[in-house]
């Protein structure tokens, strides 16, 4: 199946043009001689940098504590902590047993994603399924609701024109979707909620405050597309529900890609929140954390500091700045022209190039650290083509620790997040995920691209857990659950009988 258009853009200029255009000077700076005479080497910047950026169990520890913590206050009432703890009104995870043709809508951070899928029941399972992907032109990411909308409407009718072979809609139905929206909303039904705030580098105008699942109905409407929204889901919810699928022990999901987000199965009486004619569902249910916006106890640095302020949502998202893929490379690149500035590292003048924020991406960083050659040849050459200089050997070395230190932090912290939420499952209901097996399932482009990253988040946890409750807690990559996920909650959820 040909994808209409994958693309690789580049999302993140998008919310610092204004920072940019304001402050950004388009001319190689020179380097001060009275500095670079004072500092000459990049060494002791390096080593400022892995200390302030070290996570030592003591400071996972605490993490994970705050997190639990955290959970617990924002569980308690609307506002009381950094996690929104949203209720996501999935109170029924999919069986196996849903039948017939649903699609899926995933609007993230860098594309959007449409898909179908025929579903068989208990035997067939999954007969068939299709996806296109679609980046998101940067100028609809800060612009109107309706251009947004409609761009989406209409690539979804282009999709649901080409529905063929073994996909079949029984005469007289509408079509079913559900819309995986990964930003925070205000759910209020299974099927509507209101955007509370864009984030990773969105400020389209208009949506905050509004139900996204009517925004998306009125321009399905516009298009002429015969298709309802049956469940707005949130894509870690997505990805549980997508892994739950073929695995009864799947309690958590995350997703590392643009952004970050954790969701996990909850009892309704640990919700004091959840009051009201609605608790009459049984037993559990999915509450999306929205950790993203976790803050306490971080190990930041200046550099940190510096992105945060000159970001479109200061003071906000901070553990996801600190650990996701759209800020990784944004962070080496900061320390980078520390160095070329303070300390020559590319010779007399700072690279004009690496002056522009979010130059270097996380999966330069990672294609860097992948370079086991001997000269790192690799991170000669993504060096050259992204700030356009040459780099000696002692230079490339410096540059994979800084990118190491940074990927180490952000995998390790990760890793505290996720034992904090396993901690704060088992003081509830001691046993529901340790001394058993427990799987966490994970998704997002950071995630599956980044071993490194990966490995870093697996050791965190295991040190936290230790080698006896760790070996039980099983961390997974679900690929491409969410997109599955949301077509079987659109089924779980759909107006006809299944
Ligand atoms: P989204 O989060 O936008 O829904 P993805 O889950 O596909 O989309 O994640 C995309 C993000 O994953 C990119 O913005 C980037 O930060 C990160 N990423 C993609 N490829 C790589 C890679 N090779 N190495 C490290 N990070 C990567
Ligand atoms: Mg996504």
């Amino acid at each position: 199946m040909q994808a209409m258009s994958v693309t690789a853009s580049l999302p993140a200029l998008r919310p610092f043009q204004a920072v940019r255009s304001a402050r950004w000077v388009p001319r190689a700076r020179v380097v001060m001689s009275v500095r670079s005479s004072l500092t000459i080497s990049a060494a002791p910047i390096l080593t400022k940098l892995q200390r302030d950026c070290a996570t030592p169990l003591s400071v996972l520890r605490h993490v994970a504590d705050a997190m639990a913590t955290d959970m617990r206050a924002g569980l308690e009432v609307d506002g009381g902590s950094d996690l929104k703890m949203i209720l996501s009104y999935v109170d029924a995870l999919p069986t196996g047993n849903e039948k017939g043709l649903f699609y899926a809508l995933d609007l993230g951070g860098t594309n959007f994603r449409v898909l179908r899928v025929q579903l068989g029941g208990k035997d067939e399972r999954v007969i068939a399924t299709e996806f296109e992907q679609v980046s998101i032109p940067p100028e609809l990411m800060s612009g109107t609701s309706e251009e947004l909308f409609d761009f989406i409407a209409s690539g979804l009718t282009q999709f649901a024109q080409t529905e063929t072979g073994k996909f079949h809609l029984p005469q007289g139905r509408t079509r079913e979707l559900g819309f995986t929206f990964s930003f925070p909303v205000k759910q209020t039904s299974i099927d509507s909620g209101i955007l509370m705030n864009w984030t990773k580098g969105f400020s389209v105008s208009g949506t905050a405050g509004k139900d996204v699942v009517a925004c998306l109905n009125e321009a399905m409407k516009r298009q002429g597309l015969n298709m309802r929204v049956s469940a707005l889901v949130n894509d870690t919810v997505g990805t549980l529900a997508g892994a739950r699928y073929w695995d009864d022990d799947v309690m958590v999901a995350i997703i590392l890609g643009t952004g970050t987000n954790a969701c996990y199965v909850e009892s309704v009486n640990a919700i004091p929140k959840l009051q009201g004619p609605n608790t009459t569902i049984g037993g559990k249910t999915i509450v999306n954390t929205e950790w993203g916006a976790f803050s306490n106890g971080l190990p930041l640095t200046e550099f940190d500091r510096e992105m945060d302020a000159q970001s479109i949502n200061p003071g906000e998202q901070i553990f996801e700045k600190t650990i996701s893929g759209m800020y990784l490379g944004e962070i080496v690149r900061r320390v980078l022209v520390r160095m070329a500035e303070d300390a020559r590292l590319f010779g007399d003048s700072v690279p004009e190039k690496l002056l522009m924020p979010f130059s270097l991406r996380t999966p330069d960083i990672c294609a860097m650290q992948q370079d086991s050659s001997k000269d790192f040849e690799a991170v000669g050459s993504i060096l050259y083509n992204v700030a356009g200089v040459n780099s000696n050997l002692s230079t490339r070395k410096t540059i994979i620790d800084i990118c190491d230190t940074i990927a180490k932090r952000g995998g390790r912290l990760a890793g505290a997040g996720i034992v904090g939420i396993l901690q704060k499952m088992e003081e509830d209901s001691q046993g529901i995920v340790f001394g058993k097996r427990t799987v966490v399932a994970m998704d997002g482009g950071l995630y599956e691209h980044y071993p490194q990253y990966r490995m870093y988040l697996q050791d965190a946890v295991t040190e936290l857990l230790g080698d006896e409750i760790s070996k039980n807690i099983i961390i997974e990559h679900s690929k491409d659950g969410s997109g599955i996920g949301a077509a079987l909650l659109a089924a779980t959820n759909s107006m006809y009988e299944h």
